[in-house]
């Protein structure tokens, strides 16, 4: 490379502001944090925050949930997220532009070899696309999982799922304001179908309008008719979602709207799922000021 028709200068900076939220201003992406542009990491986090932000003002809007606590979820969350993402980049930019003849050679060396290996390929791109960042087990909006299946607080992992000719990923069936309960099971049965159609028609929909019900088999001809007319039976005939899930053939996911695991469970657990919604006051019922019940649109 030679001849530059532009230079500019992109500075090592980490920073941070105190908190993400103060009264009613909140803070996405680089005017929240800025980090180091050698940990490739700002862009990522940014859309992250406005991801996590974004349907949680949906909630507070449509009266779905608590404000305070969902304002404090996002909070918690992000700032956690920032802080370790600094930690990692600032170590990143101190390793990448070290000097002392030592360190380069010891780089030189780390670099040709570690690259080789099946691990950093594998995981590297995850790392950077933030997509092994976790809220943890401990998180508001985190509830229980079961070992094998994507755990609270995680992002749900990568599948790709027969869409006509092509493919789609699994992730494309997450709604973006909704909360998605996904059933997994590899053949699905009359038993299956009984405990679906029981839970699904008993199901407080006015109450919890934001849960969509999405079924995935790797078999479905037979019971596509079966199914409740408002949820969706998902194809999945390569078993991309169930190697995606340690080969388990049954399997209970309450998916976040941002994409990120709330609980998971190897039995279908319906009841943990209105549990869930109601430790963390996520409800489209709302009072009015006169006491009066009614549902939130
Ligand atoms: C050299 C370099 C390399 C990078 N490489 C990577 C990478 O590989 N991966 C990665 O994930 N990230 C990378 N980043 C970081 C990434 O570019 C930023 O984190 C990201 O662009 C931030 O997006 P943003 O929307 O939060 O802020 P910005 O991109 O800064 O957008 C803010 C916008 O608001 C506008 N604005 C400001 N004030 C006002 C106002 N008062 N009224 C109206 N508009 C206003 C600005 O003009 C700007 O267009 C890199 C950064 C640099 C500098």
């Amino acid at each position: 490379m030679h001849s530059p028709q532009w230079l500019t200068c992109a500075p090592f900076y980490h920073r941070r502001a105190e908190t993400p939220v103060k009264g009613r201003i909140a803070l996405v992406g680089d005017a929240y944090h800025l980090f180091s542009p050698l940990g490739a990491q700002g862009l990522n986090a940014g859309l992250q925050d406005a991801f996590n932000l974004a349907w949680k003002l949906a909630y507070i809007e449509k009266d779905w949930g608590n404000p305070a606590l969902l304002v404090t979820s996002y909070r918690e969350e992000r700032e956690a997220i920032a802080k370790l993402i600094a930690t990692v980049t600032s170590k990143t930019t101190k390793y990448i532009t070290a000097t002392s003849l030592p360190t380069r050679v010891f780089r030189h060396w780390a670099t040709w070899y570690y690259n080789k290996t099946e691990r950093v390929q594998e995981k590297l791109p995850s790392l950077l696309a933030g997509l092994m960042q976790s809220y943890g087990p401990h998180a508001f909006l985190s509830g229980d999982s079961d070992d094998g299946l994507p755990q609270a607080g995680e992002r749900i992992p990568h599948a790709w799922l027969p869409d006509g000719q092509a493919q789609k990923p699994l992730a494309s069936l997450i709604h973006g304001t909704k909360y998605t309960l996904l059933l997994v099971k590899d053949r699905l049965d009359e038993n299956s179908i009984k405990s679906i159609e029981r839970f699904w028609n008993g199901f407080n929909r006015s109450r919890y309008p934001f849960l969509q019900l999405i079924i995935i088999s790797r078999e479905t001809a037979a019971w596509q008719r079966r199914v409740p007319g408002d949820c969706q039976l998902i194809d999945d005939r390569l078993g991309s979602t169930f190697e995606a899930l340690n080969e388990c053939r049954k399997g209970m996911i309450l998916i976040r709207p941002d994409g990120f695991c709330a609980l998971s469970s190897k039995l279908w657990l319906f009841n943990d799922v209105t549990r869930y919604f109601s430790h963390r006051r996520l409800d489209g019922t709302v009072f009015d000021l006169w006491g009066n019940l009614h549902y939130a649109a």
